[in-house]
């Protein structure tokens, strides 16, 4: 036997023993009717029909049985990584999912908190030969599980968010005016967030310090030279991802400068939020209509500029936005357009060529001091952004760039896992802070929402002399004209 083979036996072993895995029938089992049953139409607004897998589409069941329990991807697991419990290993997680379709798992807590404790962060997918989907697997898993999606605030927000977008950005703003009352840190000191039982939300409060009153949106519609109205031509248009459209608006300006310096003239998209944040919990008949209406909009532009990429710059959406024909695998009309329109998105990660950018003044570089790359996790393992980002900030900074020890180790934000799973959340990010303090870097570079927030929310903890900065604000900093990197968070709306 060779070592790897006899390596994989051994794993297979030790994941047995943990999981009662040896129930499990061979892969050629028939499809479980529990199976059938999820993929029925009339749930078709809980369930995915199909999953796109690197080996073909598969429905859920055939998705898992890919997991050959070789244990290639343990070390890359932050959660199995940290407990070094099999059970939310990316192989526990698939093998929970496997037996649950089977109607073999002995204890349903368990696979609970199996499937609610990954961060989805695809570190697993990237290590795996088979390109096993395990986030999506770990998805559909979730939506079985009683009352998720369910959450009422989340189920208003989406809803209003969807229906009524004035109104939801009515009722964030009246939100932040309150943020600045500090009547939610008051709460917060009451315990008023335990007492609800969402104790997460207190850590919400706090790390975030400031807010905008005018959302990116909003400035960027009244710029004529972005409107789409009696232009021909637009080299990109830019996709107002909800982070920087309602919280990080400077990364939003940010980003149009560099497309504006770089790539030459645009226009604002006016897209609707993404629909990751449906997608994700619960409620995916609510992101496929978000889908629809931006590639409805996408469509109407198309017809008149011909091709165009279209730019996000907060990797997440980025990545669900590459990935929307999987929300419509069981609908001909909408599948192909999905398709097209994943085809022109891009992040801005990817975007900027090195060959275009110089060596920054000296006097910029400085205050940026040492620099680093975090891979935020949908950027390196949803898209595969990995060499452009750090071949453009080589470029600027030369030798003031330092790589980031396990720069693509999660850093725990994972969307809202920082608020819902709030002690793992801080474990993970840990690891990571000890990384950024390891090669003493000041600018740690970001490419999604969620990792400024949380990352920032660490370093201001027990790392203050750094600062996470978004891609697109440090290229911006670097090369405009008179602009300079914001000297604390505040300037960058944290
Ligand atoms: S997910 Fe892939 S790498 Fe991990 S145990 Fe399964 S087959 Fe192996
Ligand atoms: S997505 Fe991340 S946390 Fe979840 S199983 Fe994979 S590596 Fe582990």
């Amino acid at each position: 036997m060779s070592p790897n083979k006899q390596h994989e036996e051994e794993n297979r072993e030790t994941a047995g023993a943990e999981t009662g895995y040896d129930e499990i029938s061979s892969p050629s089992a028939h499809v479980p009717s529990e199976v059938n049953e999820l993929f029925a139409p009339e749930n078709s607004g809980r369930h995915l029909t199909n999953l796109l897998t690197d080996l073909g589409e598969r429905n859920l069941y055939d998705a898992a049985v890919q997991c050959n329990r070789c244990g290639y991807c343990e070390t890359s697991c932050p959660t199995y990584m940290l407990t070094g419990r099999e059970t939310i290993s990316a192989r526990g997680r698939n093998q929970f999912m496997r037996m649950l379709l089977e109607g073999k798992a002995r204890d349903s807590a368990a696979a609970a908190e199996s499937l609610s404790t990954c961060l989805l962060c695809g570190a697993c997918t990237s290590a795996c030969y088979a390109k096993v989907p395990t986030p999506d697997i770990v998805l559909e898993g979730r939506r079985t599980l009683d009352g998720y999606g369910d959450n009422f605030f989340a189920r208003a927000a989406v809803k209003t968010l969807l229906d009524a977008p004035a109104l939801f950005g009515f009722w964030l703003k009246l939100a932040y005016l309150v943020k600045m009352t500090g009547l939610p840190r008051l709460a917060a000191k009451m315990g008023l967030y335990d007492f609800i039982g969402m104790p997460g939300l207190a850590d919400a409060e706090g790390a975030v310090n400031k807010v905008p009153l005018r959302f990116a949106a909003e400035i960027l519609r009244r710029d004529p030279a972005l409107r789409p109205g009696g232009k021909t031509a637009a080299n990109w248009a830019y996709f107002a991802a909800c982070g920087p459209n309602y919280l990080l608006t400077e990364v939003a300006l940010a980003t149009v400068r560099v497309l504006r310096r770089h790539a030459g003239e645009g226009i604002f998209i006016e897209n609707q939020c993404c629909g990751l944040l449906a997608h994700n919990y619960g409620r995916l008949e609510d992101a496929r209509e978000f889908a629809r209406r931006n590639i409805l909009r996408y469509e109407e532009l198309k017809a008149v500029f011909g091709d165009f990429p279209l730019v996000a710059d907060c990797a997440s959406c980025a990545a669900f936005m590459k990935s929307y024909e999987q929300l419509f695998t069981g609908d001909e009309v909408w599948r192909p357009r999905a398709k097209a329109f994943a085809a022109a998105v891009r992040d801005i990660l990817e975007l900027i060529p090195a060959e275009s950018l110089s060596h920054a003044e000296p006097a910029r570089l400085e205050a940026a001091g040492r620099i680093t790359y975090h891979d935020s996790c949908r950027a390196a393992h949803g898209q595969g952004i990995r060499k452009e980002p750090r071949a453009a900030l080589r470029k600027l900074a030369g030798k003031r760039y330092t790589e980031l020890p396990e720069s693509d180790w999660c850093c725990g934000g994972a969307g809202a896992f920082a608020f819902t799973q709030p002690e793992l959340s801080a474990r993970v990010l840990d690891r990571k802070l000890r990384n950024i303090a390891s090669v003493q870097a000041n600018t740690v570079v970001v490419g999604s929402t969620s990792c400024l927030v949380q990352i920032n929310a660490g370093l201001k903890a027990a790392y203050p002399s750094a600062k996470a900065v978004h891609y697109s604000v440090l290229l911006d900093s670097l090369t405009s004209e008179g602009a300079k990197l914001p000297a604390d968070n505040a300037k960058i709306n944290l």
